[in-house]
């Protein structure tokens, strides 16, 4: 089964998606994740995309795509993946059913973690205390949050029409949401 987890930055998909991984023994993929490893690590892709993180905005599709493509087979041999923060806009989520396809796979289920926009700030700003991600800072939260509604809200529709999307409600306790999560996977 390969899940894609949707919402806005800090509604819970990290989170959620290591449950899932403890609980159904799938495989995550964070390009998100993927990026900073690649940043920490000095490599030459880290150096081109630090700055993009650092402001918030996206790194190009192909970059992201090719990440993707690095670890599927990963993902397929535990049982399938988990899309955190992948895809972002349209060209990604065209390109993923492509590779999928490609691979006789497809995604099953498109989980969309609501969590209203208050909340969304609060949680940001303790995770900027606690873990002190850069582009956490209030203003880059701004713009993360900017490029979400203008370039990945858009793919709620392409996801609808595939009959693929449900929607979670993503407030309250962890564990209820991992339960409401679930529900929506059954
Ligand atoms: P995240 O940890 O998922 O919030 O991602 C952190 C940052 O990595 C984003 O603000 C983007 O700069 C970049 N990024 C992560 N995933 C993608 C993606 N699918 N497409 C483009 N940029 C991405």
């Amino acid at each position: 089964m390969n899940i894609v987890l949707f919402g806005p930055p800090a509604a819970g998909k990290g989170t959620q998606a290591k449950l899932l991984v403890e609980r159904r023994g799938m495989v995550q993929l964070s390009t998100g994740d993927m990026l900073r490893a690649e940043i920490a690590s000095g490599s030459d892709l880290g150096k081109k995309v630090k700055d993009i993180l650092a402001a918030g905005i996206l790194v190009s599709d192909e970059i992201v795509i090719d990440l993707i493509t690095a670890n599927l087979a990963r993902a397929e041999a535990a049982g399938g993946a988990i899309f955190d923060g992948f895809p972002r806009t349209l060209a990604q989520a065209e390109a993923l059913d492509k590779l999928l396809g490609s691979r006789s796979s497809l995604i099953d289920r498109v989980v969309r973690l609501k969590v209203d926009e208050k909340a969304l700030v609060e949680r940001i700003e303790k995770r900027f205390q606690d873990q002190g991600r850069a582009d956490d800072n209030p203003e880059t939260y701004k713009e993360r949050l900017a490029v979400y509604n203008a370039q990945t809200a858009p793919l709620l529709p392409y996801y609808a029409a595939q009959g693929k999307l449900r929607e979670v409600d993503g407030m309250g306790p962890v564990e209820d949401v991992a339960t409401r999560i679930e529900g929506a996977l059954a």
